[in-house]
């Protein structure tokens, strides 16, 4: 074994991350090792505008790395897709994809075929392969950012449900009639447990109470409309009470959907990613907490281990690259 780069071109793939404020793209060798990247911001919704975005930043690494034309290609979209992989039916956070021909699209402009699965998919599989799920056949992937994205790995697979779109927990109802969502639906489990959610109780936090909110608030600049996720965080790094009780708060929502979804799939590990995870214990201390005790059967069972992702953000890309050169569509 050598830790040597691979000759040129061999066995490399380009990945692409396509979300509603960036687009991400990085040609990936078969360890996972990331060769070269390249990113832009998502420009507007308007569909051709983002497969133009996508031609440039593959073309920006082709040219720049020895990649050649016959690469694999992989998309990881933030969208819900069709059952093989060929159309974004709903975008959340992409107002401009409905019922979009994304892969056809892409392949037509690259002059390859192109592999697309959802993000939260890609980056599922790539901390199976590559992060904090190596060698775990079962798996559930948590990326808790603005909301929640979320990738199944059962038996080694990428799991689509019938349809192409299981495996979006982040909706999985866990408050009758509770708060809206995007989705159409109310009460769903990004609704409480996301980074949305902790700017939310951070904000009520620093209204309702002024003095406890005072450190909120000034790294908000005195504005509690312009707080941040990361706002919250350094607060709770630096053991404000406040801010801490915000993770808190999101960790045992985080928990308490864990647990139920323990109940559904009895995956060995729950790997837990996205920009509100960069606060580690502060939110994975409550979060095993509450799911150990909303576990079914606590007790008389094996507890899943709950574990920070490893990649970070570039895991997007890294997964659908890896999916393309394996060949893997995952889809009928
Ligand atoms: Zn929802």
């Amino acid at each position: 074994m050598t830790d040597a780069p691979p000759a040129a071109g061999h066995g490399l793939a380009i990945g692409v991350d396509v979300g509603g404020t960036k687009v991400a793209a990085g040609v990936v060798d078969r360890h996972g090792r990331i060769l070269g990247s390249a990113r832009r911001p998502t420009p507007g919704h308007e569909p051709a505008l983002v497969a133009d975005t996508i031609a440039e930043v593959v073309g920006e690494l082709r040219a720049a790395h020895a990649v050649g034309l016959e690469a694999p290609i992989g998309i990881g979209a933030a969208g819900w897709l069709d059952r093989r992989g060929a159309r974004v039916m709903f975008a959340p956070n992409l107002a401009g994809w409905r019922d979009e021909p994304l892969r056809d699209i892409i392949s037509a402009r690259l002059g390859r075929p192109v592999v697309v699965d959802n993000d939260a998919n890609t980056m599922a599989w790539a901390e199976y392969r590559f992060g904090a799920g190596r060698g775990c056949a079962e798996l559930v992937c948590v990326t808790v950012g603005t909301g929640i994205g979320s990738g199944l790995v059962l038996d080694g697979k990428v799991r689509h449900g019938a349809f192409g779109v299981g495996a979006e927990y982040g909706h999985m109802q866990v408050v009758p009639a509770g708060l809206p969502c995007g989705c159409g639906s109310q009460g769903c489990w990004e609704q409480y447990a996301s980074g949305r959610a902790l700017v939310r109780a951070a904000r009520e936090a620093a209204s309702g109470s002024p003095q406890a909110g005072r450190r909120l608030a000034g790294l908000a600049g005195g504005d509690l409309a312009t707080l941040t996720g990361p706002d919250v965080t350094t607060a709770a790094r630096e053991g404000d009470p406040a801010a801490v009780k915000c993770f808190e708060e999101v960790g045992y929502w985080l928990g308490q959907g864990l647990a139920s979804l323990a109940a559904v799939l009895d995956p060995a590990k729950f790997v837990i990613g996205g920009g509100v995870s960069d606060a580690g214990e502060l939110l994975l201390g409550p979060a095993r907490a509450q799911f150990h005790a909303a576990l079914p059967g606590r007790g008389h069972r094996p507890e899943a281990e709950i574990v920070l992702a490893e990649l970070g953000p570039d895991a997007g890309f890294v997964g659908a690259a890896d999916l393309a050169r394996a060949g893997i569509l995952g889809r009928a």
